[in-house]
């Protein structure tokens, strides 16, 4: 554990590697967009004033096969899928977090500028209209990955003649029919020549941090799978060509989600796109299903883990929604109120202060749903300011997640709900279920009101 500083005194300037707009995005992108707006909330929570950047790479191999396929020009795709990602990550309440999403297209200069930079020290050299990266001349090539130089060769190195080192990288690819290019001016030992192109994918994000963050900045994220070759080479690009390090204070990498255990792929049919799962669930259950793991650590995907985290949703919901319409009594308090939530935001706070452990922070949040639970359930006496501060302190925590955001629980259970709710926990403790789920379709249609049974008792939520 260390201590966090920023560069500057309380501001925080934060990238992460944003969608490669070519196809919707899926449950494995939720994970890492929610795992890291979970982490700017915290930051701003804790008073920074934080800019929070994420790319959106709009020029790109798989862009420009898929705009092929489908006989489309390759940006006409790249909005297209751009505008369904911003609907995606509006519903998943990520996107109005985002402080500027930064798409390739704009940073042409950039890219140009600092491939110049590369190439005036020596770090970049020219293979006709291609200018590749020296990995050979950068010594801490291997410093974030911790890998071997041989370990290397593991990976998928892009072939091409007159490269110097098999894993040097392409900083500029050289224009090709059919694909967009844009024309730069180099200068290679005096000579100014002109390279027709497109930028290479590693590139572009150091460049748009340069134009947002300088030359150095605070938190990089990004996915766990990104640490080799792209975040590697990112500190390549940037230590070199602006000779100061580190490039990034801290490096923040999600872990990978995957379906029942097994990688999502398209060949397997275990793709799921958030669409997918937002056409069954309840944005903020996946939400609650993201944080129920810390971000650094892998998910598996299960529909049955998804139904839990949909409970405890209700749960959450059910349980404030009746201490919001219990009602408040005048005089001193006996309740223990104040003395419960002051110990839940600490514990909370120290939660997400130990690497953002989301897991632990959520447990506490539900504990604390159901002494507020047992209060209504009581009728005990609160008074309007031991309320007012519960409430507040509740919402605050449970805001830093992204749940219970809608003002559902405002609407007070009815009372004639509440007694068959009673009644069918009765009839069900009796095993008279054909009449137990009588009731559950009385509720359903006449209250529209939805029953769960779980681990927390009957919880009751509005459908
Ligand atoms: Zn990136």
């Amino acid at each position: 554990m260390e201590e966090f500083r920023p560069i500057e005194k309380g501001r925080v300037g934060m990238f992460v590697c944003g969608q490669t707009v070519y196809d919707d995005a899926h449950l494995g992108h939720a994970k890492n967009y929610i795992n890291f707006d979970i982490i700017a909330r915290w930051i701003r929570h804790l008073g920074y004033d934080l800019t929070y950047a994420q790319s959106i790479t709009d020029v790109d191999d798989k862009i420009i096969a898929r705009a092929a396929e489908k006989g489309m020009e390759p940006i006409e795709l790249a909005r297209e899928y751009e505008k369904r990602f911003f609907d995606d990550m509006q519903k998943l309440g990520v996107k109005e977090n985002v402080s500027r999403y930064l798409r390739s297209h704009d940073y042409i200069e950039n890219i140009k500028k600092q491939i110049q930079l590369l190439l005036d020290k020596g770090y970049a050299y020219p293979i006709e209209q291609d200018i590749y990266y020296d990995v050979s001349k950068f010594r801490d090539y291997t410093k974030l990955s911790g890998m071997k130089l041989d370990e290397l060769e593991k990976h998928r190195i892009e072939p091409k003649e007159g490269k110097r080192n098999p894993y040097d990288f392409a900083l500029w690819k050289g224009a090709k029919k059919g694909e967009p290019s844009w024309e730069i001016e180099l200068e290679i030992e005096g000579k100014k020549s002109n390279f027709a192109g497109r930028p290479g994918w590693h590139i572009e994000d150091t460049a748009m941090t340069w134009a947002v963050f300088g030359e150095q900045y605070d938190v990089h994220g990004g996915a766990k799978e990104l640490i080799f070759p792209h975040h590697t080479n990112e500190i390549a690009q940037a230590e070199a060509a602006f000779g100061k390090k580190p490039f990034v204070r801290y490096w923040i990498h999600s872990g990978v989600l995957t379906i029942k255990g097994q990688k999502m792929s398209k060949s397997l049919k275990n793709f799921i796109t958030i669409r997918d799962v937002l056409s069954k669930f309840d944005p903020e259950a996946l939400r609650v299903f993201v944080a129920s793991t810390q971000y650094s650590n892998e998910i598996s995907y299960d529909e049955n883990l998804m139904k839990e985290a949909e409970k405890k949703m209700h749960y959450l919901y059910s349980s404030i929604s009746a201490f919001y319409n219990l009602k408040t009594t005048a005089g001193k308090s006996k309740s223990g109120m104040d003395a419960i939530i002051a110990k839940f935001g600490k514990d909370f706070e120290n939660a997400m202060n130990d690497n953002f452990n989301t897991p632990l922070a959520l447990s506490k949040l539900i504990e604390v749903a159901g002494y507020l639970r047992a209060a209504a359930e009581m009728s005990a006496s609160i008074t309007k300011e031991e309320k007012d501060n519960a409430m507040e302190v509740v919402k605050e925590c449970s805001g830093i997640l992204g749940v219970l955001g809608k003002e559902t629980y405002k609407s007070a259970l009815p009372e004639e709900a509440e007694k068959l709710i009673k009644e069918r926990d009765r009839l069900r403790k009796e095993k008279k279920f054909k009449e137990a789920d009588a009731i559950r379709e009385r509720l359903k249609n006449e209250f529209r009101i939805g029953i769960d049974d779980s681990d927390f008792g009957t919880i009751w939520h509005y459908i």
